[in-house]
């Protein structure tokens, strides 16, 4: 029977001979966020709309075309869009935030946006996203963008830029809005509908709109580094001067605004060429009202969101490393039933000691067997027939130089496969020097 249902456009498959890429990602980000002090959240994928409506912000595409919305028994949820929103939900209903400040999380999320898929852009996409609550100073945001920075550092990306940003508080942003709303006026009959309205709600939004009529109509409007008050204008200069300190090159962009209403001061973006259209591989910033709108006390936070597919596309355009997925360490071949016994009861053995080890579970002949061995590119095989178990000894084969040692089928084959194991594994170590150990600093 054919199968006719495929998966829904713009979701992904990852099988498992491409995992070991999402586990490398996953393994970086996470330690590096953990030797930064940030430990791990988990929390819904579908929020009450209403959270989305009062943080993302009702004028921005997320919330006006990209949200999945279903009504369910008489109350709407969201498939989250973003991390945000429901991590700080999080915080609040748990009480983190009464907890010994700055608060720290981060997290690995799926999320969802209707939007139109195309390389880099998906409707389920993935996030390593975090979140830090309590500071206000610049320090905390050269701090995000310094682990930001290091986890694209570990994973070898090379070719990305930070661009930066500062988008002012409530208090310099209406004097811009005025100024944004003077120069789109004259403007407004070119404008595509959504500015149009975003000209009379909220026209900062006009800077982030994707149209390339309205993007050349923008390309000389104010920019709002020359609207900060003094409070955010020097926020920003410490910033820039403690990425200096922390010897992060950037370069101001005041045209960056971001996607999602609830930024304050500090925005940025790591962005790269490499990928096509979807550059931004990473955005965040400074979020000091959100708490205080979603119903908490009024605390100043910031976090940033990398986006794991874009992520993954720079980083197999460059060639970069993974992590290498297990391989299997010893491939029994048998023959006859009493064979079949006695490679379950060394595997079981094996396997008690962490080893991956299998045996034929297909009913092939000897020949097909090694050829199977072959293919999952086992480090050892064994053959075990009637002689072998006679004579309780088997040959143990080294597959890539073919050398093979008798051993032993008694209480100490465990130890014995152990010592030729563990030398094989020197002599790799030793070729690739020391390579093994590089990645990470603790591989085996
Ligand atoms: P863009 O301007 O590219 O649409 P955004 O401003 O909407 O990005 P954020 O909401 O800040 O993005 O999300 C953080 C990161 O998540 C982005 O920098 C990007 O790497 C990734 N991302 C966002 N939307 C998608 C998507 N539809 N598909 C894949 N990755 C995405
Ligand atoms: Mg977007």
């Amino acid at each position: 029977m054919a199968m006719n249902i495929k998966r829904p456009n713009g979701t992904e498959d990852v099988l498992p001979r491409d995992v070991h890429k999402w586990h490398t990602v996953e393994k970086i980000a996470r330690e590096t966020a953990e030797s930064f002090g940030f430990g791990e959240l988990r929390f819904p994928t579908f929020e009450n709309t209403d959270l989305f409506l009062r943080s993302v912000g009702e004028t921005t595409d997320v919330v006006q075309k990209e949200m999945y919305t279903v009504m369910a028994k008489e109350t709407k949820f969201t498939l989250r869009p973003e991390g945000t929103a429901g991590a700080i939900r999080a915080m609040l209903q748990n009480g983190m935030l009464n907890e010994a400040l700055p608060q720290r999380i981060y997290y690995l999320i799926s999320c969802f946006r209707h939007e139109r898929p195309q390389a880099g852009r998906l409707r389920e996409f993935h996030q390593f996203g975090v979140e830090m609550a309590g500071s206000q100073s610049p320090a905390a945001d050269a701090e995000l963008i310094s682990l930001a920075k290091k986890i694209l550092e570990r994973l070898d990306v090379k070719n990305i830029e930070l661009h930066i940003n500062s988008i002012g508080c409530p208090a310099c942003r209406a004097k811009y809005h005025e100024a944004l709303r003077a120069f789109f006026e004259p403007h407004k009959d070119e404008l595509c509908d959504t500015c149009k309205e975003r000209l009379v709600k909220n026209p900062m939004r006009l800077l982030d709109c994707k149209s390339p009529e309205d993007r050349e109509i923008a390309k000389d409007a104010p920019v709002i580094t020359d609207y900060l008050c003094d409070d955010c204008s020097e926020h920003f200069t410490k910033l820039r001067k403690y990425l200096d300190n922390a010897g992060i090159s950037y370069i101001v962009d005041p045209k960056i605004v971001r996607g999602l209403d609830y930024y304050t001061k500090t925005v940025f973006e790591f962005v790269t060429t490499e990928i096509g259209a979807q550059g931004t591989v990473c955005g965040g910033g400074r979020y000091d009202g959100l708490i205080e709108q979603l119903g908490g006390q009024h605390t100043p936070a910031l976090g940033f969101g990398m986006g794991i597919e874009r992520l993954l596309l720079v980083m197999d355009k460059q060639n970069c490393n993974f992590l290498a997925p297990k391989k299997c360490d010893i491939y029994f071949a048998t023959m006859g039933d009493a064979a079949l016994e006695k490679a379950i009861e060394l595997t079981a053995q094996l396997r008690e000691f962490g080893y991956y080890a299998e045996y034929d579970l297909m009913g092939r002949g000897l020949k097909a067997q090694m050829k199977y061995a072959n293919k999952i590119d086992a480090a050892f095989t064994m053959v075990l027939g009637d002689n072998e178990l006679t004579d309780a000894k088997a040959k143990l084969k080294e597959m890539e130089s073919g050398e093979e040692t008798l051993i032993n089928l008694d209480d100490k084959f465990v130890a014995t496969f152990e010592e030729i194991y563990f030398s094989k594994m020197l002599d790799v170590i030793d070729d690739e020097n020391g390579s093994l150990f590089a990645f990470t600093g603790e591989e085996k």
